[in-house]
């Protein structure tokens, strides 16, 4: 719990959330799918082109020298934060969706016809379209893991699936609809008894959750900085060494080459053998302020608050007649601050309208998981997911805008 005065200055540290929208101060509830930057962040966006300025690893002189440092700063202290073995099994990449695609594309000369893929029922499109892809180009299959209606996996499903045909399991570590948080580590254990790879969508977790990748003892593990409070276009994807060492790269130019003739090319060590061409250099740097900031509140003090601003929520939306929230409402120990809900059979993106108008900045539709919607047998839901920055009184904001949106609607 934030005392009052302890949230106001976290709040002033977000410049953003004094913007009124439609004259009404905005209500940003929208953190699934990107949190708001704190000042520091911003701030070291144009302290590195005032700055520093220069492309990293190639040049010798002064400034590339000093982006290059602080481009593997970043490394390491993401390397700390995930507690990974060693720095260079952090590669930098566009975010969540490319590190999934990089692997998908990296191991597929491991795939086979008749070979097995697992992912789960509640995945994200990004963890679902590379392996049909993948499945596609090489006769293997794509198996989906069940749930239940309150959100979580069937294990014993699971158990039924994993075969010594399944060469990955690729499963969400935290449900970008639901926020169900599932038994990875016990994924992770029973897919490696049958040899198969484990990748894990981190892209929710390290705003939430303290990540230990050699606890977890996953073979890859995806997430993007947007998502915790850092920039856009920015990612990476951690990856046993070992495992890293012996997979092909993904793209192929400058800077991931030991040695280039017209007859042969030597590839470099990692991790720059998966980081062709020049990488978001700015954004990688800036990304290091984003987690001074995680780490100067306290990635627990931020978790329980999130949990009863979640608490919260559940409690007061619950009360609204015809509400239909989905996945687990009652126990939070499984569940990250993420809610998604309709309105009796309002369509999602009418009550999101008015929400909008009223500065409310929810996430409606698809959620990038038409399976799950299917699973439930909706077209699209609407979702609310809270940040360290969120109120107490913006979820009384939005719990009288879903009443207004009723009444307006309703009367058609
Ligand atoms: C946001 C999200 C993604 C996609 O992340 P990008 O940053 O858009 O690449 C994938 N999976 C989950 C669970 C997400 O929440």
């Amino acid at each position: 719990m934030f005392s009052e005065k302890e949230i106001q200055k976290i709040r002033k540290q977000f410049p953003i959330l004094k913007e009124k929208i439609y004259s009404n101060p905005l209500i940003y509830i929208d953190n699934a799918a990107t949190t708001q930057k704190p000042l520091q962040v911003i701030q070291a966006i144009q302290k590195y082109y005032f700055t520093t300025n220069a492309n990293v690893h190639r040049g010798l002189h002064y400034l590339s020298q000093k982006a290059t440092n602080q481009v593997e700063n970043t490394r390491k202290k993401i390397q700390k934060f995930i507690h990974a073995k060693y720095s260079s099994e952090i590669i930098f990449t566009k975010g969540t969706t490319e590190s999934i695609n990089l692997v998908a594309s990296s191991i597929s000369y491991l795939i086979k016809k008749g070979d097995e893929i697992l992912i789960s029922c509640i995945e994200h499109h990004s963890n679902i379209v590379p392996w049909q892809i993948i499945c596609k180009k090489k006769g293997a299959i794509l198996k989906i893991i069940p749930i239940y209606n309150n959100g979580y996996l069937k294990l014993r499903d699971f158990e039924f699936l994993i075969s010594k045909k399944t060469k990955i399991v690729s499963i969400s570590h935290i449900s970008n609809v639901l926020g169900i948080i599932n038994p990875i580590k016990y994924i992770i254990k029973k897919s490696h008894e049958y040899g198969a790879l484990v990748l894990i969508d981190g892209a929710q977790s390290p705003s939430n959750l303290h990540l230990n990748m050699q606890d977890l003892n996953t073979d890859f593990y995806v997430f993007s900085a947007h998502k915790m409070y850092g920039p856009t276009g920015i990612g990476i994807l951690y990856g046993k060494k070992k495992i890293l060492e012996t997979i092909c790269p993904y793209q192929f130019g400058g800077e991931m080459i030991k040695n280039v003739s017209f007859e042969k090319t030597t590839y470099s060590d990692l991790p720059f053998k998966f980081e062709a061409g020049t990488p978001n250099i700015e954004g990688i740097i800036v990304w290091s302020s984003a987690i001074d900031f995680i780490e100067k509140i306290g990635l627990s003090k931020i978790q329980s608050y999130k949990k009863e601003l979640l608490s919260y929520a559940i409690q007061r939306l619950s009360t609204i007649d015809g509400i239909q929230l989905y996945g687990e409402i009652k126990d939070f120990s499984k569940k990250s601050s993420i809610i998604s809900f309709n309105l009796n059979k309002l369509h999602c993106f009418d009550v999101g309208s008015i929400l909008d108008r009223l500065g409310i900045t929810v996430r409606t539709g698809h959620l990038c998981a038409q399976p799950l919607m299917n699973f439930f047998k909706v077209s699209g839901m609407i979702r609310a997911s809270f940040s360290v920055y969120n109120t107490f009184k913006e979820i009384d904001y939005l719990f009288e805008g879903l009443l207004k949106a009723k009444k307006l609607l309703l009367k058609y």
